[in-house]
């Protein structure tokens, strides 16, 4: 990482919170995704298409929640194996009729080594053969407790068919938000996370980045590992053109010079000829331990 300040605590401005949903397979991670942007994403114009960029940015009285929008812990573990840390607050899901099961499990254990607020999202509660209780009884033994059992682990009832509890859901993560304190400076040159690229037939090399710290623009330099380039254009998850965005952001940004990699860290720097040497030296860097690897 090329270094950076650190923040005067004057500087730093709230920011809202960035939440993954992590769970067994066919438990409703995408179902709970999609009833969350129906539910909480305006889209601007009418008619207006969302586009799926990787995360999108929704509202609940008038606070913004940022959705990861790669279900299934893969890139959770991509990432946080890159040593990149995204997520504020981990949703798990798990369907009321089936319990937990070993991806359940699975989730909890990344979620857990990764520290971050966990939350309990049981899903399918509209089906005739739901059984949340048991799903809280199962889930005590991951010392997993709800509050109304006297721990202090969330769970929420919910139905992703049915739109059910997805206001409590969102009640909750602001709730867990707003005890984390979450804070980044807008007013510094961007630092930002790959959470999705992509080849674009028409638009060449396309990375989804999740701006975390201070602000993009078009026309910035910018390095994202190996690779480089200058902002030509972004879009945001309405399919809007946009000119710069801050923290909690997702993004498309287009200019850079290659297809990155979920997980890798963009930075915007000074000037092209920095972005340059960065790349040329972690390149440098990248086949020395390569060549190191190959010789033991
Ligand atoms: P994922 O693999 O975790 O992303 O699960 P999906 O969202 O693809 O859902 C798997 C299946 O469960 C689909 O057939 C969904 O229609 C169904 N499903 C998801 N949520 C609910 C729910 O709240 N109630 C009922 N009855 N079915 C659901």
């Amino acid at each position: 990482l090329v270094e950076t300040e650190e923040d005067k605590e004057e500087d730093l401005r709230p920011r809202p919170p960035v939440v993954t949903i992590l769970g067994h397979v066919d438990h409703g991670k995408t179902s709970l995704l999609d009833a969350i942007r129906e539910a909480n994403v305006t889209s601007q114009e009418a008619g207006g298409i969302t586009q799926h960029i990787g995360a999108y940015q929704a509202e609940y009285n008038d606070k913004k929640i940022v959705f990861l929008d790669t279900p299934g812990h893969e890139a959770f573990t991509a990432m946080r194996a890159r040593g990149a840390q995204v997520t504020d607050i981990a949703i798990v899901v798990v369907a009321a009729d089936d319990g937990v099961m070993p991806q359940t499990v699975e989730a909890i254990n990344h979620v857990k080594a990764a520290d971050v607020p966990i939350i309990i999202a049981v899903n399918k509660i509209d089906k005739p053969n739901a059984n949340p209780d048991r799903v809280k009884q199962q889930l005590a033994e991951y010392e997993l407790i709800p509050e109304d059992w006297g721990g202090d682990t969330v769970f929420v009832d919910v139905s992703a068919l049915k739109h059910t509890g997805l206001d409590t859901l969102m009640e909750m993560i602001l709730l867990v938000s707003e005890m984390a304190e979450l804070k980044a400076n807008p007013d510094k040159p961007a630092l930002g996370t790959v959470v999705e690229a992509k080849l674009d037939k028409g638009r060449g090399p396309v990375a989804t980045v999740l701006i975390q710290d201070g602000t993009i623009e078009v026309g910035d330099s910018i390095i994202c590992g190996t690779i480089y380039g200058k902002v030509r254009a972004m879009v945001d998850d309405r399919g809007n053109r946009i000119e710069k965005a801050g923290p909690a952001t997702p993004v498309e940004i287009l200019g850079l010079n290659d297809v990155a990699e979920a997980g890798d860290m963009l930075q915007v720097v000074t000037d092209d000829k920095m972005a340059r040497q960065i790349s040329e030296k972690r390149s440098d860097k990248r086949r020395e331990v390569e060549l190191k690897k190959s010789a033991k």
